[in-house]
């Protein structure tokens, strides 16, 4: 029987600082070089100066942060994070990270085998989501030279920014009343011939907006395109698909026939900074790596990252830090999955009281755990101005009752689409977001709800 209890980085920093030195130490001890010793006292003195400086931040690790996507890793991550950066391997090559170069392969074939890909797929950690899409937009561009990729107009600015980079033309797709790819417009865009590949989005960074990925694969196939999916955000939601919208759980469940996908770990997996991945469908993609090397070379068992990927040097901390965690949280419903749960909940909960309430109102229904509210105002004037001053005041109290919100910018057609009538006196109006990533959100939002609520009652009372 397992005893679960509240884990602090505290609690393992020591065991894992100790049990590298002692590994050190089997090698035969020696003295840092002169050049490299330091004054300890003046050490922690700019320690201290640096934690002081640090005090500059939002508070991304508490409930009552519920603005954009951010929040700290688990201690389990950190652990092993810092056992590993203390060997400091380079995943680049198996010479370089030999122990990390293993653990990336169990970490690749877990990530595989939550979007259903074969167990022949191809694909590694990158350091982030945009080098991982890049990676998958420029194999895009390898297989169809001369054609565009299509993407939705609420996708992330990295595919625009990428085929920059590639140098292939960018289509945007308009999207309809939730934030998603519109079909029809794909349809008639497709038709053109020009389209080589089409990038789902599933989990918008700004609404969370999943992509009909069952349909497009469908229409991208009738015309020979590829099928990119990103998901750098949303991945994770694959294990409680199930328990989403049954519509958002059938797209999620057609990941495993996309060409490629992307996941952020460093997002919804519980990792610091610096870990992304890219998996391919098909191995055989392998050959745009290395143009002189068969197929067969890339699925043999001595394959060093350094072959697969753009990036050259890689952390092996990051893939053992996510080796460790999914130890710990495996990508079940009821591991990791869990821990995606209790902000969905908090999103649908969230969503529920802004719905009832008199004085905000709802953009849309959250699909994953992103909530976009605005104050029921009549004018794009009064929308945005109280949205601003809730984002201001809301952050402005001592700090245990801070709230910190985001604001999300919204153009006159998505109002229209969503039915909403409004003077427009200004091109774009900002309105609230919050992005609900953090599990014990699920227990703040009556708090949470209640403050903002207070303060749009008090500012638009002010503006009458
Ligand atoms: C965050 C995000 C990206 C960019 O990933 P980084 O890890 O920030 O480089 C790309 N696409 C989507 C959908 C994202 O949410």
């Amino acid at each position: 029987m397992e005893n679960k209890q509240e884990i602090r980085l505290a609690d393992l920093a020591d065991q894992v600082i100790s049990a590298v030195d002692r590994m050190k130490e089997t090698y035969g001890d020696f003295a840092a070089h002169p050049s490299q010793q330091a004054d300890l006292s003046r050490v922690r003195s700019v320690l201290e100066d640096l934690t002081t400086r640090l005090e500059d931040n939002f508070p991304y690790f508490h409930p009552h942060y519920a603005g954009q996507m951010l929040k700290p890793p688990h201690p389990v991550a950190m652990a092993a994070y810092i056992a590993t950066m203390m060997i400091n391997p380079n995943n680049h090559s198996i010479d370089g990270g030999r122990a990390t170069t293993m653990l990336e392969r169990e970490v690749v074939k877990d990530l595989a085998r939550m979007f259903g890909y074969p167990d022949t797929h191809l694909g590694h950690l990158t350091w982030s989501g945009t080098t991982a899409n890049l990676e998958a937009l420029w194999v895009s561009r390898e297989i169809n030279p001369d054609l565009a990729i299509a993407h939705s107009e609420d996708s992330h600015y990295t595919h625009t920014r990428m085929a920059e980079v590639l140098n292939i033309p960018a289509i945007s797709i308009a999207t309809d009343e939730f934030g998603r790819m519109r079909l029809d417009e794909l349809a008639e865009k497709l038709a053109t011939g020009k389209i080589g590949t089409v990038v789902a989005t599933l989990g918008t960074t700004g609404l969370g907006a999943v992509d009909p990925l069952a349909d497009i694969i469908t229409l991208a196939r009738q015309y020979g395109a590829r099928v990119h999916v990103d998901t750098a955000y949303g991945g994770f939601f694959t294990l409680i698909a199930d328990d989403l919208d049954e519509e958002t759980a059938r797209h999620y469940r057609a990941i495993a026939q996309s060409d490629s996908v992307v996941v952020d770990p460093h997002k919804h997996g519980l990792q610091p900074y610096g870990c992304g991945a890219v998996l391919f469908n098909d191995v055989s993609i392998g050959r745009f790596y290395k143009h002189d090397s068969p197929y067969t070379y890339f699925a043999s068992e001595d394959l060093h990252f350094g072959e697969i990927q753009l990036e050259c040097s890689r952390a092996g901390a990051s893939a053992a830090a996510l080796w460790a965690t999914l130890k710990i949280f495996p990508l079940t419903k009821d591991g990791l999955g869990s821990v995606l749960q209790g902000g969905r909940n908090a999103a649908v909960q969230w969503h529920k009281l802004l719905s009832e309430s008199e004085v905000l109102v709802p953009l849309q229904a959250p699909e994953l755990d992103i909530v976009t509210y605005l104050p029921r105002a009549s004018k794009f004037s009064s929308v945005d101005a109280i949205s601003q001053a809730i984002f201001e005041k809301s952050a402005q109290a001592p700090r245990d009752q801070q709230i910190h919100l985001a604001t999300y910018v919204m153009k006159p057609q998505g109002f229209v689409r969503r039915g909403f009538e409004l003077e427009q006196d200004r091109d774009t109006a900002r309105i609230l977001r919050s992005v609900l990533m953090k599990p014990e959100q699920e227990n703040w939002i009556p708090d949470l709800h209640t403050h903002v609520e207070t303060l749009a009652k008090q500012l638009i009372k002010e503006r009458k």
